[in-house]
């Protein structure tokens, strides 16, 4: 017998983590505000709790995902009482200091808590590619580590409950500095009607290059040293205006790419002109 599991939440990514919990083999709960979207998993062999309460009682292991912190709050708060002696692993996307005052609210509770950050869509749910991170109580953790198996690749960080959401925070951040400059890339191209399905494939193959020098450039970042490899800071600062003069010729909106160029000249000015780029991580700090 699989340990049963409940789940709170039955939004795109509760009904995949539902669904993951079946195909698991585990007798699974669930609880949603709109009764509505648990009809599918029932006729998949899910229980229906009528209240968030009863939907904890179910299980030894509660798994919340709602769409933001104060949805949490607002689910959970008046049932604490039910939580426990029971594990709650929370996969709603969060800040670090919303996943530490949770753990601190269990805590009080007598509940053990993981925070946790997805790092999949829901189809990936499931899927050994689907990385789910986590952090907070290693006990609990590892009491439940195979449960959280069938939602795919699960890595604990830490004891702190804030780190999960700091990792996921950080990735998200990467992925949408590269969403952003694809935007943008689009947006000039297709000013003079390029279409973009012609210039993409140029796009995959140079991020896919660039993206070979990000293992260097934390080298770099851990140790404070950061020789130039052929393309200084100082070089790429009076480039990029180019980036920027011409998004204004084409008529192309420079809000995405301006912080960019402060920052490169923030590094000339600070007498980095001869390093590499990986030196204006430090300048982001704004408590160093
Ligand atoms: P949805 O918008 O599809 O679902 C939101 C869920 O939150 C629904 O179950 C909704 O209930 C519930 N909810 C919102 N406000 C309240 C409230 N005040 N009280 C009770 N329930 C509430 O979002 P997703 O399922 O896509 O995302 C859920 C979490 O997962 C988010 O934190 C998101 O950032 C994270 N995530 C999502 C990914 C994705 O690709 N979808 C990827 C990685 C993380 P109701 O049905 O009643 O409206």
């Amino acid at each position: 017998q699989r340990t049963p599991v409940t789940v709170i939440g039955l939004g795109d990514m509760g009904r995949a983590l539902a669904g993951a919990f079946l195909d698991g083999g585990h007798p699974t709960t669930v609880w949603n505000r709109t009764a509505s979207r648990a009809e599918a998993l029932a006729a998949r062999g899910a229980t229906t709790a009528a209240t968030a309460a009863e939907a904890v009682a179910a299980s030894p292991l509660t798994v919340v995902c709602l769409l933001d912190h104060d949805a949490v709050r607002e689910v959970l708060g008046p049932v604490a009482g039910d939580l426990r002696g029971r594990t709650l692993v929370n996969l709603t996307n969060g800040t670090p200091r919303q996943a530490r005052e949770n753990a601190g609210w269990a805590a009080e509770h007598g509940a053990d808590y993981v925070d946790g950050g997805i790092m999949a869509v829901p189809p990936m749910i499931g899927r050994p590619e689907a990385l789910v991170l986590y952090s907070g109580s290693p006990t609990a953790f590892a009491a439940h580590e195979r449960t959280l198996g069938a939602l795919g690749t699960a890595t604990h960080l830490g004891t702190d409950p804030g780190l999960a959401a700091l990792y996921d925070l950080a990735l998200l951040s990467a992925m949408y500095g590269m969403f952003g400059g694809f935007f943008h890339a689009l947006a000039l191209t297709r000013s003079e009607k390029i279409p973009a399905a012609e210039f993409t494939p140029l796009v995959v193959s140079w991020l896919g290059a660039m993206m070979t020098s990000l293992p260097e450039m934390a080298r770099a970042v851990d140790s404070g040293d950061h020789p130039a490899t052929g393309s200084n800071l100082g070089m790429q600062a009076a480039a990029y205006v180019n980036l920027l003069d011409a998004s204004r010729e084409q008529g192309v909106a420079t809000g995405l790419v301006e912080p960019m160029r402060a920052l490169l000249h923030r590094g000339v000015a600070a007498g980095h002109g001869g390093d590499d780029l990986s030196r204006l991580v430090e300048l982001l700090r704004t408590n160093p």
